[in-house]
């Protein structure tokens, strides 16, 4: 390819819109253009990257058995009425309807539409287990689309559904895809995790994790221990429980009765903790919910925040789990959120983190204005009819395997395991006969990467301030040759036929022929991210050499053109 033909239109400034660094560099590099929120269009570069990564996804997939195929993005809302998440997916979904008013939807995963498929066709356990995939673009009419490509409205996703007969054949292809997984990740150079996680709208009762690539810029956060093989998603990790030992001053029986004092103003727990003195691991925090109508009270420590996973699991499941709003408020608790405190209030309604639920003296709102209670003792001032790990896990706290301290991390889901159990199976009628000739649900795996957030993942880690550093196997092209001076008939000839050289050598190679000067190709050279810079000049061909750049490391380098073809392969076999 030609750099004056290539269709790569590069920025010097990224656009405002774009936060993190893999949006600004892929929207600068000119590998992807905005077409309206949260959906882009992929230029050829960007377009030459999804297709490696598809490629390597391809590849893996099909050494685990799976068979690919392709499923309709237009899907009939029977479907998902039957497994009831047409109302479940909520406002996320892309609806629409054809012109005789039949609705549909445009495809967030695929789960209903597959069962259907395999119910139709796949009717003896001889036949199991069954394993098929697409690469395919998914929607989901995200309320915040951002980031670029990390949270998009239109995505490019692969997805592998597992039938099996049995729990045990469906764990073995739940462990086939993790280990495929692993390589898949390996391969596309990203640098990944996997850790326990949340099933959300996808469900199912046999476990999840979710693989996520350790970035700064990730909206997810994991905890990992140092010590052993525990590692999960903030929203899934569990929080070991308090420990039996209540210091003495703290204990029920040596708090005296509960009394109250006067914080004018002071609403937050920072501004009650500067006002009596305390630390606000001493303070209880009472949160307002609102899940399908119905009001819940969730209080925690002070120094915690409340884990809207974890209380959806244990006290819904909710369509709209959300904090209560003003108006909601104003009809329970006229003193307002900040003033807020689980004494008084009905039972039926509270849900108390194992933390808050001690027999430890704590100070809560009193649920009038400007007022608190000290010396609140749970169990003892307030009942507690529900008490559970509500809450977020957080660096520092000890593993809940085996007590060491929890490491933190943040990282980009690029995929997601589920072992499904029969939840769809069950839900659209989709049974085999099994060995006895009877008749029984299949037993389900869904697995899915983000394609296109890979990509971006890949940009995160490896990005600079000059531009990207893309990893070979997933870079557009291996290598530019830059010419030095382009009206060098010696110059230019050299550069030509070493390019040609390359290409029939197997490696994709771009020829900077622009009209250019040198030090705006070479900045493009870096914002594009090609792994290596192969320099011809009049200087270095006198003495029979060309300068050779490795993008990752900046080394620079005189090498002899004669063997330049077999160093460059050299080096990106290496990588
Ligand atoms: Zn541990």
């Amino acid at each position: 390819m030609k750099m004056s033909r290539l269709f790569a239109p590069t920025l010097r400034e990224a656009p405002a819109e774009a936060e993190i660094a893999s949006h600004k560099l892929l929207l600068r590099a000119g590998f992807i253009r905005r077409s309206t929120a949260g959906i882009y269009t992929y230029l050829p570069l960007g377009w030459r990257v999804i297709r490696k990564i598809e490629q390597i996804v391809r590849e893996e997939m099909n050494a685990a058995g799976g068979q690919e195929i392709m499923l309709p993005v237009v899907q009939p809302a029977e479907l998902w009425q039957a497994t009831g998440r047409w109302e479940l997916y909520g406002s996320e979904m892309f609806r629409l309807r054809d012109r005789h008013s039949r609705e549909f939807c445009l495809g967030p995963t695929h789960e209903e539409i597959i069962t259907e498929l395999v119910k139709g066709d796949v009717h003896s356990y001889k036949q199991l287990p069954l394993l098929l995939y697409q690469i395919q673009n998914k929607y989901r009419d995200e309320r915040r689309p951002r980031f670029g490509l990390m949270r998009g409205r239109e995505f490019i996703m692969m997805d592998l559904y597992s039938f099996d007969r049995s729990p045990e054949s469906a764990r073995e292809s739940y462990a086939r895809m993790y280990t495929a997984y692993e390589a898949i990740f390996r391969r596309c150079g990203l640098s990944c995790r996997a850790v326990e996680a949340d099933a959300g709208a996808i469900g199912g009762s046999g476990g999840t994790h979710e693989f996520m690539a350790l970035a700064e810029a990730g909206e997810a956060e994991v905890v990992f221990c140092p010590d052993c093989a525990y590692a999960a998603n903030t929203e899934k990790a569990e929080c070991a429980p308090p420990p039996e030992a209540v210091p003495a001053a703290d204990a029920a029986e040596a708090a005296p009765p509960r009394t109250e004092v006067a914080t004018p103003g002071a609403r937050t727990i920072e501004e009650v903790s500067a006002l009596l003195g305390l630390p606000p691991e001493r303070f209880l925090k009472t949160l307002v919910y609102k899940g399908d109508g119905q009001y819940l009270v969730v209080v925690l420590r002070g120094d915690r925040t409340a884990n809207e996973v974890k209380i959806n699991n244990c006290l819904g499941p909710f369509r709209d789990l959300r904090l209560a709003d003003e108006d909601d408020l104003a009809a329970l608790l006229p003193c307002g959120a900040g003033f807020a405190g689980p004494v008084g209030l009905p039972a039926a309604r509270l849900a108390v983190d194992s933390e808050a639920a001690v027999p430890a003296a704590f100070v809560c709102g009193a649920n009038r204005p400007d007022a608190h209670w000290r010396d609140v003792v749970p169990g003892r001032d307030f009942p507690l009819p529900l008490t559970a790990d509500l809450r977020l896990a957080r660096a520092g706290e000890p593993c809940p395997r085996c007590g060491a301290a929890l490491g933190g991390a943040r990282g980009i889901e690029v995929g997601q395991v589920f072992n499904l159990g029969q939840k769809y199976s069950e839900a659209l009628s989709a049974r085999f006969l099994n060995e006895d000739g009877k008749s029984q649900p299949f037993y389900m795996g869904c697995y899915g990467i983000g394609v296109s957030r890979a990509m971006a993942a890949a940009v995160e880690q490896r990005g600079d301030e000059s531009g990207i550093i893309w990893p070979p196997a997933i870079a557009p092209y291996h290598c530019v040759v830059v010419p030095v001076n382009e009206k060098d008939p010696t110059v230019t000839a050299a550069a030509m036929t070493l390019y040609d050289k390359l290409w029939a050598a197997g490696v994709e190679t771009v020829l900077d022929d622009r009209p250019e000067r040198l030090g705006v190709k070479f900045k493009d050279a870096d914002l594009i991210g090609f792994p290596l810079r192969l320099v011809v000049s009049a200087a270095g061909l006198a003495q029979g050499q060309i300068e050779l750049k490795r993008r990752r490391t900046g080394d620079l380098e005189f090498i002899p053109l004669a063997e330049a073809v077999a160093r460059v392969r050299l080096i990106l076999e290496e990588n």
